[in-house]
């Protein structure tokens, strides 16, 4: 069921004052933000305005991350994986992940969760609505949108112009700028046909559109799995192309056994290490406009959860909110890893198979959450030709402004 459905009650007046925050964008990281914040008891009684264009959530997305112990969505996960695999023509391997485990939530049961457990503050407000824009007036900010405005001491918004970023992407830009994207079937075979064991990060066994395009295929039963065709490239595909490849990719596997499509999943995420907007006191970005997506794998969900906990603790603290999550060094990184995908100078699948082959999964999942050391960085960039790599990281350090 969907909780917004009940949420009548408890909408703003005219009277309402100046809320303490506002969360403009009721997705992963404004709702993360609101659950962290009714969490924590020192901030439980602020006056929060929860803002979003459209409170009829759908199951529109699945989240997927590694983690070493049981978080605080832990009673969502709907399955973990304790081993990967990759596959490239006739390489084919599977790591176990410990001490991590690969784990999936689905959006719609983290957006009811985090409701559920909102509606019973009575010092949380929420208003469906489209904001138009906001400006801060003697360091508080407005919000704006049809017919109405409200004022908050602090703002945290992730309203993504993602019309405005696809033209940014598709200009002239100081930092590379791909898109992962993608459309994913969850599908049910007749019989068993999944190791349901074994996450298949990515097949590149599949059309590569002269760019980087990988099958990701999830496995929640051995009948059961999403199956994505996932392409980091600069421009989109049309929807039938995603279609026609997952359909060659089941039946190249699975010939001629029956199955039905249960759900779908499309999306578009930003690969870069350009920013797309800056927090300014008291307006703070989160999310994917606050660059919290790892700008050379299109994985959030993880540094959503470390920007919340980071800008919870600042509240707590009374301290200067600080977004920012990537730290230069790994931001470094990513934007040598986009420079040699974006310019083709190697194919992007012999990357992450080098990757994959010479390093263990748990190296990779931390160089992935930028908390790697220096000497699992060089282990992971050592897999890379240096006649590559080396030229890439001199013209992107040199080229500062792209990290
Ligand atoms: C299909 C899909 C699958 C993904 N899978 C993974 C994954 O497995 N692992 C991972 O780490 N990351 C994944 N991501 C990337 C990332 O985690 C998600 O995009 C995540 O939802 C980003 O959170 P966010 O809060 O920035 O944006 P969103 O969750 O999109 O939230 C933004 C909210 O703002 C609202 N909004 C937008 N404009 C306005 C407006 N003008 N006024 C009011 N409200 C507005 C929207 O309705 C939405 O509710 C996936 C993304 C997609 C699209």
């Amino acid at each position: 069921m969907n909780a917004f459905k009940q949420m009548e009650t408890n909408t703003p007046t005219k009277d309402e004052g100046i809320y303490d925050i506002i969360i403009a964008g009721a997705g992963c990281s404004g709702l993360s933000l609101l659950y962290s914040i009714l969490n924590t008891g020192s901030l439980q009684d602020q006056k929060i305005l929860v803002i979003d264009n459209s409170f009829q959530k759908a199951n529109d997305r699945t989240w997927c991350f590694w983690e070493q112990s049981p978080g605080i969505f832990e009673s969502l996960v709907c399955k973990n994986w304790e081993h990967i695999s990759i596959h490239k023509n006739e390489f084919n391997t599977t790591l176990g992940t410990a001490p991590f485990s690969y784990k999936m939530i689905e959006g719609l049961d983290f957006y009811n969760y985090v409701i559920n457990l909102a509606k019973q503050f009575n010092n949380v407000y929420w208003q469906e609505a489209t904001v138009t824009s906001m400006e801060t007036e003697n360091g508080i900010a407005q919000m704006y949108w049809e017919g109405g405005m409200a004022k908050g001491h602090k703002v945290f918004s992730s309203i993504l112009p993602i019309d405005d970023l696809y033209a940014i992407s598709q200009g002239k830009q100081t930092a590379p700028f791909l898109w992962q994207h993608f459309k994913g079937h969850l599908v049910e075979f007749e019989t068993s046909v999944f190791d349901a064991n074994v996450a298949r990060l990515m097949d590149f066994n599949v059309d590569q559109k002269g760019a980087t395009g990988f099958m990701y295929l999830l496995p929640l039963t051995d009948k059961k799995a999403l199956v994505e065709y996932t392409l980091f490239s600069k421009t989109l595909l049309n929807q039938n192309d995603y279609v026609l490849e997952i359909n060659a990719y089941l039946q190249k596997h699975y010939p001629n056994i029956k199955y039905q499509i249960v759900h779908e999943e499309i999306g578009a995420i930003p690969m870069t290490t350009l920013a797309f907007a800056q927090s300014k006191a008291p307006i703070y970005v989160i999310g994917t406009l606050g660059n919290a997506v790892k700008a050379s794998t299109g994985y959030a969900f993880h540094f959503i959860q470390e920007q919340v906990k980071q800008i919870v603790k600042s509240l707590i603290n009374g301290k200067k909110v600080d977004t920012e999550i990537h730290n230069t060094r790994h931001k470094f990184y990513d934007a040598v890893l986009l420079h040699i995908l974006s310019n083709n100078l190697m194919e992007g699948s012999e990357i992450f198979k080098r990757i994959f082959q010479k390093n263990k999964a748990a190296t990779i999942f931390k160089f992935l959450s930028n908390t790697s050391s220096l000497w699992e960085d060089i282990c992971i960039m050592r897999s890379l030709p240096t006649n590559i790599f080396l030229p890439a990281a001199i013209k992107v350090f040199i080229r500062r402004s792209s990290f």
